[in-house]
């Protein structure tokens, strides 16, 4: 059985940390676009120029280059027991070339994280990540940590200042939020109390993958029954 894990949620919700836990847990590969795009960046590739400005800008980057970005990712062969997605889809277009990416590998687990806005605000405003390789600190890094990957020092993300965070949760709003209308009515589709304990929320996780793994059993079993509508 593979396990594909879809994160949705806006930026601050968790997806990153929580992503991370339960990518080790089932031992597959956690896949953000956001630092496949950041390390582009960095490396100064002709994506990171690409995408630089309109990463610092708050919108999102064409959906033509973003499912190439994950296509060419899910070719790799650490993704054949499963992923989890943190970052993508982050459009109703990236959803549907998703679908098709992955419609033989088995059903598709999405996380919908849910966060009030002002927590989410809070939560990004002391986000840090690495000035030289990108990664993200946990959000428990004390005020002098440095880099876990490369000991570079943490700065905050240039995306991340009160204004363009704004933004971003407006175009959240707007490009993203209609992703829950195209999933919701799937039955391994499981809405996930953000707003709580790092560990509680990982538990509400683990037990929403477990239900999914049953669904994809089940399914399995009676493929014609795959779609069974549970509300
Ligand atoms: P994140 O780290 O997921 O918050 O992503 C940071 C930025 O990278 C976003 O604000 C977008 O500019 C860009 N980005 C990441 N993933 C995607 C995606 N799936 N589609 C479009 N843009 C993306």
């Amino acid at each position: 059985m593979t396990l594909n894990i879809v994160m949705l949620g806006p930026p601050g919700a968790g997806k990153g940390t929580q992503g991370e836990r339960l990518a080790r847990e089932y031992g597959v590969p956690r896949i953000a676009t956001g630092d496949i795009l950041r390390e582009a960046v960095v490396a100064r590739t002709e994506l990171g120029c690409l995408a630089k400005a309109t990463m610092e800008a708050g919108q999102l980057v064409g959906d033509e280059v973003m499912i190439a970005i994950v296509k060419g990712r899910l070719l790799q062969a650490d993704t054949r027991q499963g992923f989890v997605l943190d970052g993508f889809p982050r459009t109703v277009r990236q959803a549907e070339a998703l679908d098709a990416l992955v419609s033989a590998r088995g059903v598709l687990t999405i996380l919908h994280i849910v966060v009030p806005l002002d927590e989410l605000a809070r939560r990004v405003a002391s986000r840090r990540i690495c000035g030289q390789c990108g990664t993200t600190a946990g959000p428990l890094a004390p005020p002098d940590a440095v880099c876990v990957v490369c000991g570079g020092a943490l700065v905050q993300r240039t995306d991340d200042s009160v204004e363009i965070v704004r933004k971003r949760l407006r175009v959240f709003e707007r490009e993203t939020a209609p992703l829950v209308q195209y999933y919701q009515r799937r039955p391994t589709f499981f809405e996930i109390d953000g707003n709580q304990l790092p560990d509680r929320v990982s538990a509400a996780m683990r037990s929403a993958v477990g239900a999914a793994s049953e669904v994809g059993s089940a399914a399995t079993r009676t493929p014609h029954r795959r779609t069974a509508d549970r509300r």
